[in-house]
């Protein structure tokens, strides 16, 4: 793994956010952790997922029903994957650490794995943002190139038709290959994990088996093994391109940057902030009913300046990080709709798949 450091010396772009953004919660006398909105996400989200799954294991509709099931499945599991998981992951879902931490097994409960998450999420994404060989969520060669300093291969001119299908297996392949990947290699991409605890090897097993009974043995016991195949990949398929989607149009689109790090030691010349404004784009902000479904992931640059508030202030620290960023003359990169922000994810894709 490289040496990545930041030029963190003189860090006056961040200092002034976060005396701006600290008055902000001082103010208005407000918590920087999840309020009753969000509660009431987990309430409506999780009841609405373990419904449909009990819809479709033990009463089982018909065919048409039952597919189009198994999409709302998928879409709300993506939704407390985006809702829950990932503030709790951060500690921003609640003031109270237990919550959090309870919380954060929903991941467990979607098939993946929390320890490993906090380590390839809030370590190394949001440290190394866009940084091409540290970065795991821009790691995707040589199956799809998503950056200038990634090898281009021929295969890569058809990228930007061919990456919605590998979107669409990416839950699959997380749960299924890329988790045991990294926990038999204790390696995240270049990252090593030095410290598995072992509770934490108790948790990675028990959740894993828990999700071959319910989501594989017993559906094939209830419904058949055809029917579960079906199911199961339409399901992932609803919730491996939401994720997918949603990710990627926070940091492989057209406007923002990426930093090469196939060397040994690289020199960052941005403050820490900055890299972040840089490497991040918002999509959407206006859109009542995408901001809700993504949990605020539409603000991302907001988040990826302070992933320990909660989503649900985003709206309002938006606009206190596009004045600050005015004021330093650094470009908020901000896509007005969904469509546009996916538009130019596919074109960046179609751009870095020429030679
Ligand atoms: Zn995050």
């Amino acid at each position: 793994m490289a040496k990545v450091t930041f030029n963190n010396k003189n860090s006056v772009f961040y200092d002034s956010l976060k005396t701006r953004v600290d008055a902000y919660f001082k103010e208005n006398h407000l918590k920087r952790t999840g309020n009753f909105h969000l509660f009431f996400k987990a309430l409506v989200l999780i009841p609405a997922a373990v419904g449909v799954y009990y819809t479709l294991v033990f009463i089982q509709p018909a065919v048409i029903p039952s597919l189009l099931l198994c999409i709302v499945l998928g879409l709300t599991l993506a939704s407390i994957g985006f809702n829950v998981m990932h503030d709790a992951c951060h500690g921003s879902y609640s003031s109270t650490k237990w919550v959090n931490d309870v919380m954060s097994l929903s991941l467990n409960f979607l098939g993946g794995n929390a320890f490993i998450w906090k380590m390839k999420h809030n370590v190394i994404h949001h440290t190394y943002t866009n940084v091409d060989g540290v970065d795991d969520d821009i790691a995707k060669m040589p199956l799809i190139r998503q950056c200038s300093s990634q090898k281009w291969m021929p295969a890569h001119r058809y990228q930007h038709w061919y990456s919605l299908g590998i979107y669409a297996l990416s839950s699959f392949l997380w749960i299924m290959v890329m988790d045991y990947m990294k926990y038999f290699s204790k390696k995240v991409y270049t990252t090593p994990i030095n410290n598995i605890p072992v509770r934490e090897h108790v948790i990675f097993w028990i959740s894993k088996i828990l999700y071959i009974g319910f989501y594989i043995a017993l559906p094939i016991y209830m419904v058949g093994f055809l029917p579960w195949l079906t199911g199961f990949f339409v399901m992932h398929g609803a919730l491996g391109l939401t994720l997918a989607i949603v990710f990627q149009l926070a940091h492989v689109v057209e406007d923002v940057s990426f930093v090469d790090a196939n060397a040994p030691v690289v020199k960052i010349e941005d403050e820490w902030a900055i890299h972040q404004v840089k490497t991040t784009a918002d999509f959407a902000t206006n859109n009542k009913l995408i901001s809700w479904f993504v949990g605020g992931l539409n603000f991302q640059i907001e988040h990826h300046l302070f992933p320990k508030i909660s989503h649900v202030h985003y709206p309002a620290i938006r606009l206190i990080v596009k004045d600050v960023c005015d004021q330093h003359g650094i470009k908020h990169v901000d896509y007005p709709t969904m469509g546009s922000a996916i538009n130019s994810h596919f074109r960046f894709m179609k751009f870095l798949g020429k030679k």
